[in-house]
């Protein structure tokens, strides 16, 4: 059976983003087909500032919207990254494995680096080696396929070549895994904003729908969307990006196809409407189901405790053979 691996930041609440271009899909076919994974990459948090208490709350809010979106723990394995000691000590090796100038090309590392020193914040070492833990992360599980959002492949890509490297090095270990992507929604664009992606970590949140938004939040943010001075509706992401997000959004959110749905309107308005009522609708059960099991706390904690024990089983001889293998 294949291994699946793929986690979550809890940097900031979830946003439909994630939703739509991750965790849908592990909902709905990953868990189904895959021995998978799914976990709350905590220490990524720590990359950037940032406040102790409200990682501690974030994270757990994310466990919860992982099960409330429909992760079941009978069929996968959901837990909280810090929670398993074997990704900070392969993320070590994986250090020694990657060059400073790999981890240096990669463009988010560019982007929240510029942002940071733009903004007069010093630029955390564990920014740049950001990588080496998603790396490990993957790596450890003997993970096959990583099921990620467009914006993670740059990062897919340099755990392959780490991963290959290494075997190549020190005899063979690692699996090399591969990202796969949605068909459809595999970039979710900001709203307000549509040429930048929909990030849970972006200030602004006006472009941006959370899961745990209320009806009438989606409304006003889809409704106030960013579309273009033309009227017609067309499906073309690089001339009228941000009426492009809303057929993209509205085609994932009812299944059809972007540019067939583009016909059906006559007015940007009627677009955001039925984009907005879709939206709603999607969330809907999420965010009931999410009520439901953070009044049950107890119950969240021992799926987490039950899916840190089993990943270290994982886990474990994969990085102990690893430890081996590099002469320790
Ligand atoms: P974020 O960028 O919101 O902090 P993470 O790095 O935690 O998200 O990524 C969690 C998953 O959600 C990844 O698979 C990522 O590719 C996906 N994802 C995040 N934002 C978007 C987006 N706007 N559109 C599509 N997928 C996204």
């Amino acid at each position: 059976m294949k291994r699946i691996f793929s986690g979550i930041k809890p940097t900031g609440h979830l946003t439909l983003g994630n939703y739509l271009g991750a965790v849908r899909r592990w909902v709905e076919v990953d868990q189904h087909r895959a021995d998978a994974l799914f976990s709350v990459v905590d220490l990524h948090a720590l990359t950037v500032e940032h406040d102790p208490a409200r990682v501690r709350r974030l994270s757990r809010q994310a466990a919860t919207l992982l099960l409330a979106a429909g992760l079941d723990p009978e069929r996968c394995t959901v837990f909280v990254q810090s929670h398993v000691d074997e990704h900070a000590r392969l993320s070590y090796l994986m250090e020694c494995v990657a060059t400073d100038g790999e981890m240096r090309r990669m463009i988010q590392y560019r982007e929240k680096s510029g942002r940071a020193q733009a903004s007069g914040q010093s630029v955390r070492l564990s920014l740049l080696t950001y990588p080496a833990l998603m790396a490990a992360d993957i790596l450890a599980y003997g993970t096959d396929e990583v099921p990620v959002g467009e914006d993670q492949t740059q990062h897919v890509e340099l755990t392959r070549d780490l991963a290959v490297r290494f075997n190549q090095r020190y005899g063979h270990v690692f699996t090399v895994p591969k990202a796969t992507h949605p068909e459809v929604a595999a970039r979710v664009m900001d709203l307000r904003d549509p040429t930048s992606k929909m990030g849970k970590s972006h200030e602004n949140g006006a472009g941006i729908v959370y899961l745990l938004d209320d009806a009438d939040a989606v409304r006003r943010k889809v409704m106030r969307a960013v579309t273009d001075s033309g009227r017609e509706v067309v499906h073309d992401r690089a001339a009228s990006p941000g009426v492009a997000n809303l057929l993209d959004l509205l085609a994932a959110a009812t299944g059809g196809d972007p540019a067939a749905l583009a016909g059906g309107y006559a007015s940007y308005g009627a677009l955001k409407k039925d984009t907005a009522e879709a939206v709603v609708e999607l969330l809907r059960p999420v965010r009931e189901r999410h009520a439901e099991l953070a009044a049950d706390p107890g119950h969240v904690d021992e799926v987490l405790r039950l899916g840190a024990e089993r990943a270290r089983g994982m886990a474990r001889p994969v990085v102990d053979r690893a430890y081996r293998a590099v002469g320790l």
